[in-house]
C-alpha cells in the first residue's frame, strides 16, 4: 500500500498527465526539503553544498545535530526507480523530519519516501577545483562555489544585503541570518570577496574545469554605498575585471535591483550579457508586503518600467526577472486559495512574456530564519499548475527557454531550484546573444 503522500502524488500525475512524471518529485523536494537520514559519512568525494547565498534549507543548521550542513551534497541527480525518471538534477534543501529521506541500499544511493523507494540517485562529481585553496588559504569552493551540475560559477561577492531589518528585507529572504549562522558556525563565509580571489579562484577553474559554462555575479542589494561604490559600480567592477581576464570564457550574467538604464550600460560595457532584476511576486498588495525594501527604495511601478526599459541594454530575451514560485500563498499574506494565486502569477508572466521577457522561478523553501518563518509550502498542486501556465504562456508568445541556464527539457535540464526549464520542450541551450 502507497503511503497517503505517494498517493497523492500519484493522483496529481493523473491529473496533471501533461507533464513530465519527474518534476512531481523535484518540486516535492524543493517544497519539504530532504532528509540525509543516516546516510554513511561522506568519502569526500563528492560536491558539498555551498550556502552559496541563502541557506536554503527548512531546518536551521544548529538544529541539525548530525551536522548535515557539512556532509549534504549539493545538490542531487534522480534516476530510474519505478516511475522510470529521466535524469533530474535538484538542489538539497537540509531538513531532517522531511518523509523524503536518502539511503543506501545495494551498494548505491536510493530515494525514499516513507519507506517506498522511488528512484536511484547520484551525487555530484567533486570538482577538481574544491580541492583547491587561494594563496591566502580560502577554498575555492567559498569563494566560486558550481552549482546546476557544474553549468554555472555562482559568485556571491557580497554575502549580506543592506535592506535590513523586518521593514527592508524581503520577508522570505534569510541572506543576513544565514550570513551570521554560517559564521557562528565557524565556517569561512567572506563577506565582501575581493577582485583578487575572485580572478585567482577563476584562474583555477579555467585551467581545470570543462563544465562550467556561465557566471552569476550577484549578493545583497546596496542601497547607498559599499566601500565607496554604488550598486552598479560595485558589482560592475568584477566583471570588468572578469572580462579583461578571461573575454567571453563564460557567459556573464547579474543579479541587481532594478536600476536606470544608464546604470544598466555599465554591465553591458563590462561584458554582462543577461540581467535579472528579480521581481519576486507580481501580486501589488504582496509586492510591497513582502518586499518592503524593494518597495520603499524603488517602488513597484519604477521597477516594473525598468525591467522594461532594461531591454534597450541587453535585449529582451536577456532581461529574466526571478519570481519566488509559491511565496503568493504565505502566510499571514498570501492568497488562500491556489486558484487565486495562479490567476494572479498567470497574469504578471502574461505581462512580461507578451512583451518578450521571460522570467524564471525559484521554487520557494520556507526557511526558518527568514521573517515568515517556518511554515508549510504552497500546495504541490500550486507548483503544478504554474508550471503549465508558465510552459503554455512561453509558447503562446513563441518565445524560446531562457539564455544562460543550459538545455531544457526532462532528463537533460540542469537548472536545479525549480522545474521549469524539466517542463519545456528538449532541445539545445538557447544560445545568449553576443553583445
Ligand atoms: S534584495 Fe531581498 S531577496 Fe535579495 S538579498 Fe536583499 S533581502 Fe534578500
Amino acid at each position: 500500500m502507497p503511503s497517503a503522500r505517494l498517493k497523492m502524488i500519484e493522483d496529481q500525475m493523473r491529473r496533471f498527465a501533461d507533464l513530465p512524471p519527474e518534476v512531481f518529485f523535484k518540486e516535492e523536494l524543493l517544497r519539504h526539503g530532504l532528509s540525509l537520514g543516516p546516510l554513511a559519512a561522506p568519502d569526500g568525494s563528492y560536491q558539498k553544498k555551498s550556502y552559496f547565498i541563502f541557506s536554503f534549507d527548512r531546518t536551521p543548521i544548529g538544529q541539525m545535530p548530525q551536522q548535515e550542513n557539512r556532509r549534504a551534497p549539493e545538490e542531487i541527480a534522480l534516476l530510474g526507480g519505478p516511475y522510470g525518471l529521466l535524469r533530474t538534477i535538484v538542489s538539497v534543501r537540509l531538513n531532517p523530519s522531511s518523509p523524503y529521506c536518502l539511503e543506501t541500499d545495494d551498494g548505491g544511493i536510493v530515494l525514499r519516501l516513507e519507506g517506498e523507494t522511488l528512484c536511484q540517485v547520484e551525487f555530484p562529481p567533486e570538482p577538481e577545483h574544491y580541492r583547491r585553496t587561494l594563496r591566502n588559504g580560502k577554498p575555492v569552493s567559498e569563494i566560486a562555489p558550481t552549482i546546476e551540475w557544474g553549468y554555472l560559477i555562482y559568485l556571491t561577492v557580497f554575502r549580506r544585503c543592506q535592506y535590513v531589518g523586518s521593514d527592508q528585507e524581503c520577508r522570505f529572504c534569510d541572506i543576513n541570518a544565514n550570513f551570521d549562522q554560517q559564521r557562528a558556525a565557524g565556517l569561512p563565509y567572506t563577506t565582501v570577496k575581493s577582485e583578487e580571489e575572485i580572478l585567482e579562484a577563476l584562474e583555477i577553474i579555467a585551467a581545470t574545469d570543462t563544465r562550467s559554462r556561465a557566471y552569476t555575479l550577484t549578493g545583497g542589494s546596496i542601497t547607498a554605498t559599499l566601500r565607496g561604490k554604488s550598486e552598479a559600480d560595485f558589482y560592475a567592477q568584477y566583471a570588468e575585471a572578469i572580462e579583461r581576464r578571461f573575454p567571453g570564457r563564460w557567459i556573464a550574467k547579474a543579479v541587481v535591483q532594478a536600476l536606470p538604464k544608464e546604470e544598466l550600460v555599465k554591465f553591458r560595457n563590462a561584458g554582462v550579457r543577461i540581467y535579472h532584476p528579480n521581481y519576486e511576486v507580481w501580486d501589488e498588495r504582496l509586492f510591497t508586503l513582502l518586499c518592503p525594501g524593494k518597495e520603499q527604495y524603488i517602488g513597484r511601478q519604477k521597477w516594473i518600467e525598468r525591467i522594461l526599459d532594461a531591454r534597450e541594454v541587453f535585449g529582451a530575451s536577456c532581461v529574466i526577472p526571478n519570481f519566488v514560485a509559491g511565496i503568493e500563498m504565505s502566510r499571514p499574506y498570501g492568497f488562500t486559495s491556489v486558484e487565486e494565486a495562479i490567476r494572479s502569477t498567470a497574469k504578471g508572466l502574461e505581462f512580461f512574456m507578451s512583451r518578450g521577457i521571460t522570467p524564471r522561478f525559484t521554487t520557494w523553501c520556507p526557511e526558518p530564519l527568514s521573517n515568515l518563518g517556518s511554515q508549510e509550502p504552497a500546495p504541490l498542486e500550486y507548483h503544478l499548475r504554474l508550471l503549465q501556465v508558465y510552459r503554455d504562456t512561453l509558447a503562446q508568445h513563441d518565445l524560446a527557454p531562457p539564455p544562460g541556464y543550459g538545455p531544457p527539457g526532462a532528463g537533460q535540464a540542469v537548472f536545479s531550484v525549480s522545474s521549469f526549464m524539466d517542463v519545456l520542450e528538449a532541445s539545445a541551450e538557447t544560445p545568449a546573444p553576443r553583445l
